[in-house]
């Protein structure tokens, strides 16, 4: 059976044509694989999705390249029997961004080479933007802005995009951006004064169909640089989130779209001060309240004060502040837990003037509310699951101490 007559070699803008179907196989649920003629769907591959469409009527939902027995059209619902004349349609709009992506990656992928000599290993056409692997040693924001200049520049000087048959032999010859992947003779495309490399993909006619290109993002990956980038309607799509995105955060402030990454910076450097602040005023507060504390304790006999108190819902930090005021004073041991819904905390803290291991207390109270503590002899800290002995085990911490 003679290969299947790829159309999109060459006109990438043909949508409808006329085929006969060669072969055809019942694939799993109800799907199937139609072999034709002649076809203008292009079939995954070269880091492009495929085509979809119609086949008289029926929806064509993937294209698979079968090298020798030809370009495979999966099939959904009615499939078209051997030997008959079929009416294919290519999505257009589909088709259309792929040739914006594709044609926009030879021209970013040549902007890097003749700006940096840094050839492209790798291209990947995503959900909503694609990715080129570029070997790039000193990427920066600047060096691949550069790059994005270039590349609109050729787009908008709309050059002409032609396709060359060679043979290897005389492609040998030819200052190609890339080495060949396939024997026999090449498929060479050339922009006009700017690029020349070997592609079985689909083209624009012009570099002015590509639209735009912009860069999302890049990273380092594996020793290459990773560049996100879209081009065309996906351009458009991008610059439309970006904006909302950006128009909404200044809308927090009242204020103008180009203004919303100061004033988001402005504000977080003001949270940060607020913190700053609160936690002084936390520490005068800890400093009145165990001043009120301690006024309800009478001296053990021992003349010191133990102040034992279970809060709710209560955080580490302020538990903290609250036992450094206590401990302040002489002749005096915090015993401070805090209850959360599903968890306890504890601070066991002691003045210098007294005795008591607190980190050995803690380990036992821990060890009743099913948790894990310790610290120091004179300051420890803990937190346990077991809520409904809580109550309990501080009792007997302060009952351990007496
Ligand atoms: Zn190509």
């Amino acid at each position: 059976m003679p290969p299947t007559e790829r159309l999109y070699y060459s006109d990438s803008h043909l949508i409808e044509f006329e085929a006969r179907v060669t072969d055809k196989s019942e694939r799993v649920s109800g799907w199937t694989a139609v072999t034709l003629d002649r076809t203008a769907f292009y079939p995954t591959g070269g880091g492009q999705p495929s085509d979809t469409g119609t086949l008289n009527g029926a929806r064509v939902l993937e294209c698979i390249d079968a090298e020798d027995e030809g370009v495979l059209h999966v099939v959904q619902g009615r499939a078209p029997e051997i030997g008959a004349s079929v009416k294919g349609r290519v999505d257009w709009a589909r088709r259309l961004d792929h040739i914006q992506q594709h044609t926009g990656q030879h021209i970013l992928s040549q902007a890097f080479v003749s700006l940096f000599n840094a050839p492209t290993r790798g291209f990947r056409v995503m959900d909503q933007s694609c990715e080129i692997d570029v070997e790039l040693t000193n990427p920066t924001d600047e060096v691949i802005e550069r790059a994005v200049e270039l590349a609109n520049n050729v787009i908008w000087e709309d050059r002409q995009i032609t396709i060359n048959i060679a043979t290897r032999e005389e492609a040998a010859r030819l200052p190609l951006r890339k080495e060949p992947s396939r024997e026999g003779e090449l498929r060479l495309i050339e922009i006009e004064g700017f690029d020349l490399t070997p592609c079985g993909g689909t083209h624009a006619y012009r570099t002015g169909e590509v639209g735009l290109i912009a860069v999302r993002s890049w990273e380092r990956a594996k020793g290459l640089t990773r560049i996100e980038f879209v081009a065309g309607g996906r351009t458009l799509a991008d610059y439309r989130r970006a904006n909302k995105t950006a128009r909404t955060v200044a809308g927090f402030f009242s204020a103008g779209r180009d203004d919303a990454a100061k004033l988001t910076a402005h504000m977080i450097e003001e949270n940060k001060e607020l913190h700053r602040r609160i936690r002084t005023l936390e520490e005068v507060a800890a400093r009145v309240e165990a001043d009120e504390l301690l006024a309800t304790i009478s001296p053990n006999p021992a003349g010191i004060r133990i102040v034992s108190r279970i809060f709710d819902g209560r955080d580490a930090e302020s538990l903290k502040h609250l036992a450094q005021a206590l401990i302040s004073h002489s002749n005096t041991i915090a015993l401070l837990a805090s209850r959360e819904q599903e968890a306890a905390r504890l601070v066991f803290a002691r003045s210098a003037d007294t005795r008591g291991d607190m980190n050995l207390l803690m380990r036992e109270a821990c060890a009743m509310i099913d948790g894990r503590g310790g610290g120091k002899p004179d300051l420890a800290q803990g937190g346990g699951k077991n809520i409904e002995r809580l109550e309990e085990a501080m009792s007997e911490a302060a009952k351990t101490l007496s």
